[in-house]
């Protein structure tokens, strides 16, 4: 009999059995005092996750539903924002923005690289931005930027900063109100460990001012809509929630919290060093550049004449892990090994050998077990 398949993607990821659990359980009804406890506790540990004392509204949606509600709630049609694009979702960042006739201007930064946080600060001197908006970690090409060295250049300026952190949040430190992050958008099938179908935005005292005259068109995602219902007692929300998933993320929310932030960003960051230390054995490039590589995605660059997608779909259908390929201009030149959420260090061994196995079956010239070894010697 074949066990489950290991699912090692950037996303939806691994589900902790207890978190499937709660959301097999019997159906309540949502304006009720049970749903609402629910409810405010969900609030609170979103907010010890998030790093911040301001309110975190959830919508049932994906991870876009959530930039969508970012550029709706506190931007105008004509408002002058800049974009930090260092992949795709830094390009779907500034797709959403020009769809609802916000004025874009791109910082782009070549895939690999993460934003120097100087060529920020040297854009917005040159122009006055209504916005910053700059992903966390660009899932599509496995490298991260500083988003507190980029919260420093921004402080003092008018300007709301709006970070995606849908590949991030829960993986990696993001201090929303220490570095002075106005909005942070995330969403519930990475590192929060819990199926897909939930979004959330974390907004500042600055960005609720702005919420209040921001013309862009809006009905379900209308964030001073959600507040005004999440203040009621107890706390609701303005349309049906999604109250089996929310019931899940609860209990993933006080698995995190039980493990605690500091020891999570560990685990995270371990698990990404293992996975690079296997690559550099199988002498194979790592995709992001040195200092801006991800704790959460491990994005390895085939060499020529080896197809990414046929290595990702051997590791699945021969092997049993399910790992993702590149996406637009990284199809079929990159592997990008997921290493957020409920994983651990057997996870990781078993996903480097799976690679090492597809990366023999096409050829490619492998000392079998050389990657798993690094891996171990650097796990201790
Ligand atoms: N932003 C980042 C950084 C992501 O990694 C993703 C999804 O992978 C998204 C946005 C979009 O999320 P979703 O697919 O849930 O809409």
């Amino acid at each position: 009999m074949r066990k489950d398949k290991l699912l090692m993607t950037p996303g939806p990821t691994m589900v902790p059995p207890a978190v499937l659990a709660a959301e097999g359980e019997v159906m309540i009804h949502h304006r009720t005092s049970e749903y609402g406890e629910l409810f405010a506790e969900i609030n609170r540990n979103l907010q010890s996750v998030f790093q911040t004392k301001n309110p975190v509204l959830t919508y049932p949606a994906a991870g876009t539903g959530g930039l969508e509600a970012a550029v709706v709630n506190f931007f105008s049609p004509g408002d002058p924002v800049l974009v930090v694009s260092i992949g795709v979702f830094g390009d779907r960042f500034a797709a959403i923005a020009k769809a609802f006739g916000l004025e874009v201007t791109k910082l782009d930064v070549p895939w690999g690289q993460a934003v120097d946080p100087t060529a920020v600060e040297e854009a917005v001197k040159e122009g006055q931005y209504k916005g910053v908006f700059v992903t966390h970690n660009e899932t599509s090409t496995g490298a991260v930027n500083d988003i507190e060295a980029i919260g420093k250049v921004l402080t003092g300026k008018d300007t709301l900063y709006v970070v995606d952190a849908v590949s991030s949040l829960g993986a990696l430190d993001l201090q929303t109100d220490a570095w002075g992050v106005d909005v942070v958008i995330t969403s519930s099938q990475k590192a929060l460990m819990a199926p897909p179908g939930l979004a959330f935005m974390s907004v500042s005292e600055r960005a609720w001012e702005a919420a209040k005259s921001a013309k862009c068109p809006k009905f379900y995602w209308d964030a001073l809509k959600a507040r005004k219902a999440m203040e009621k007692n107890p706390p609701q929300n303005p349309y049906t929630p999604a109250v089996s998933l929310l019931r899940g993320l609860n209990v993933a929310l006080k698995m995190i919290l039980a493990e605690g932030l500091p020891a999570v960003f560990a685990r995270h960051h371990r698990l990404a060093e293992a996975t690079r230390e296997a690559v550099r054995a199988l002498g194979l490039p790592l995709f992001a550049a040195e200092r801006a590589q991800s704790d959460c995605i491990t994005s390895i660059a085939m060499p020529e004449g080896l197809d990414g997608e046929k290595v990702k779909k051997l590791m699945s259908n021969r092997y049993g892990v399910i790992v993702a390929g590149g996406q637009e201009d990284l199809k079929g030149k990159v592997v990008r090994i997921g290493h957020m959420g409920y994983v651990n260090e057997q996870d990781v061994l078993q996903a480097i050998a799976a690679f090492e196995q597809a990366l023999r079956d096409e050829g490619y010239p492998v000392e079998l077990g050389s990657g798993v070894a690094a891996a171990m010697k650097y796990l201790g």
